[in-house]
């Protein structure tokens, strides 16, 4: 088994994720999120929000899964939301084109589907599942189609993105946030794509979730005003230069932002956050880089564009989010097939003077002559220079007729005027998360099947006391492969575990006590009074549960506990007053775990 499938395995059998529909079957591109999963996917989006809405303050909106075909045609998704599809004359299954032709060519990507037809032409590329020839490939628009109301009904889309949302409500918006820039606005949801083979497991999905920000900035000043922040951040950036060379750079974001390497602040800004987020929820950050579209890659009205990537065992380096300068790019083709004004009134810092010709067609005149084409001929005078109008006679041409007019039926001047402002169409930051790639990112780079044995020793280094403490609780668990989430307690799906030791009243009433108290505390709790409590410290281990508490007869005696902490597997005893604190702060205010109470060498009593 490669890693892909151990962690898989585990996620299967113990409540985090398995296929869809398996009762019948199963269909690809599908994927169930179990007990475990969803609040683990849950715990991720939640510090997602509080990232973006809380800290940033872009609030959160939400707006229907379905869209109207005006959305995706000014989107641009009816038009090119595709994929090149390859089908096989023999067996019928379907490829990406560009996925077979990859092998052969690099840059299959930039192909379009007559190209990457005759490449597999001339290089004799057949069917990997049955030797078949392959069809032409052709455009396959990835957005799954349906009708909205009754009858023939009106043309929908589920949406292939979360992002339109924001653009579409962008009027209100705008007035929401008092037409001050930057503002954005976020949203978390489903999104769909009826991708044409998904073969990579939950990387590739057909319905997926994502959690998107828009954020509308001023064109003319793209700096960030919280920039100092991250200023002094070492990332490491697979920028174009970095990737014509080979290796990937670590660099502080001040620095790639002076030399160039991202195109400004804001930008920088948010690469930084997310690598903020990422790492929060346990992204390994030595498997994390941000990778900077090539030229041709990019989308040709985005200034720059970077993905996180996070290096997985079986995909190699996977995209999880994308942060792109899509400029004005969305706004104006909205405003473009809406006919609506797009933008924001900026006030001047100083009212500034403006000197304009002003043409004035005298109406008075021009109505009784030209009645219901008056208002045209107007607009056809506004058009002509100032030499033009000068002239004894004015030509103009108003529906493919000549007119001609005399020089009284129209005045203008030079005007100046006091100006307080402009409209202007923000730009757009775009950062945007791909959630259930971020979730296998968390289980993959948390799972660890260790051997304890050896753990025990190694950490021995560390002085006699650890030592003792680890050979006893590592005891139980020598000559064994321990299989391990190393989840960040901030995203871990069961946070304590409590354990009475046996399943006597006398040991299982003071255990519900605490869980009780635990649940008050808003901590996520599981209770497990089943098999030896070496087995119980492994399954919690397996589903990541960073504390167990197991209740003892010493428990009765002295009124304590102990706490045992998955990664060291080290334990301390602590009084059972004041616990639920104690776990509540080593789980979010990061307090020690050797503060927690006294070391302590637990001895199994196997009864
Ligand atoms: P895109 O709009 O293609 O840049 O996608 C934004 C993010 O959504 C990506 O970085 C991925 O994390 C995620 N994503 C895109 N397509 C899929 C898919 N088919 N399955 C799962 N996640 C996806």
């Amino acid at each position: 088994m490669d890693k892909y499938e151990q962690v898989i395995e585990l996620a299967k059998r113990r409540g985090f994720l398995w296929n869809s529909f398996e009762l019948y079957g199963g269909s690809r591109g599908f994927y169930d999120y179990g007990p475990l999963g969803s609040t683990l996917k849950r715990r991720i989006e939640q510090i997602w929000r509080e990232f973006y809405v809380i800290q940033e303050g872009f609030m959160e909106i939400e707006c229907p899964t379905i869209g109207i075909e005006d959305v995706f045609v000014a989107s641009g998704h009816v038009g090119g939301f595709s994929d090149p599809l390859c089908e096989c004359k023999k067996c019928g299954e379907a490829f990406r084109a560009d996925h077979l032709v990859e092998n052969v060519m690099d840059a299959a990507a930039t192909l379009n589907a007559e190209q990457l037809t005759q490449v597999i032409r001339e290089k004799g590329i057949t069917c990997p599942e049955c030797g078949g020839e392959f069809k032409d490939a052709y455009e396959f628009n990835l957005m799954f189609k349906t009708t909205i109301g009754p009858g023939t009904g009106r043309q929908g889309y589920l949406r292939p993105e979360t992002a339109q949302g924001m653009f579409v409500d962008f009027q209100r918006l705008s007035r929401f946030y008092r037409e001050k820039l930057p503002f954005g606005a976020v949203q978390l949801g489903k999104s769909f794509r009826n991708e044409i083979a998904p073969r990579q497991g939950v990387i590739r999905l057909r319905e997926f979730t994502q959690a998107e920000c828009e954020i509308f900035i001023d064109p003319r000043d793209k700096s960030h005003p919280k920039f100092e922040r991250f200023a002094d951040k070492e990332l490491t950036l697979y920028s174009r230069q970095a990737q014509e060379e080979g290796e990937p750079v670590r660099m502080k974001l001040r620095e790639a932002v002076d030399q160039g390497v991202i195109a400004h602040e804001f930008l920088g800004y948010n690469l930084a956050l997310t690598n903020a987020f990422l790492t929060k929820i346990g992204i390994d950050p030595v498997r994390l880089r941000f990778r900077q579209h090539l030229k041709d890659e990019m989308a040709h009205y985005a200034i720059d564009c970077w993905d996180a990537e996070i290096e997985t065992e079986r995909f190699g380096w996977v995209e999880i989010v994308g942060i792109a300068d899509r400029t004005d790019y969305d706004l104006k083709a909205h405003s473009k097939v809406s006919k609506t004004e797009l933008a924001v009134y900026v006030e001047y810092p100083e009212p500034k003077l403006v000197t304009s010709f002003v043409v004035k067609p005298n109406m008075g005149k021009l109505g009784p002559i030209f009645k219901g084409k008056a208002k045209a001929v107007a607009e056809a005078l506004k058009g002509l220079s100032e030499a033009e109008l000068s002239k004894e006679e004015i030509h103009i041409a108003v529906a493919g007729e000549e007119i001609t007019l005399s020089s009284d039926m129209v005045d203008f001047a030079e005007e100046t005027v006091k100006v307080s402002g402009e409209s202007l169409v923000p730009h757009v930051i775009e950062p945007s998360y791909g959630i259930d790639r971020i979730f296998y990112g968390t289980l993959e780079h948390a799972y660890d099947a260790e051997d304890v044995g050896a753990k025990a020793a190694e950490s021995g280094l560390k002085g006699q006391e650890e030592l003792d403490e680890l050979e006893s609780a590592a005891e139980e668990e020598v000559g064994e492969t321990r299989l391990v989430m190393h989840f960040s307690s901030a995203v871990a799906p069961v946070q304590v575990a409590v354990l009475p030791l046996l399943t006597r009243k006398e040991l299982t009433d003071p255990a519900k006590a605490i869980l009780a108290k635990l649940m008050d505390k808003n901590l996520m709790t599981a209770y497990d009074d089943s098999g030896t409590i070496g087995r119980r410290y492994r399954r919690n281990d397996e589903i990541g549960t960073p504390y167990s508490i197991t209740v003892d007869y010493t428990s009765l005696e002295d009124k304590t506990v102990t706490i045992r902490d998955r990664d060291s597997m080290r334990q301390v005893r602590a009084p059972i007053e004041g616990l639920e604190d104690v776990l509540y702060d080593l789980i979010y205010k990061g307090r020690s775990f050797e503060s927690a109470g006294k070391p302590f060498n637990f001895q199994i009593n196997s009864e």
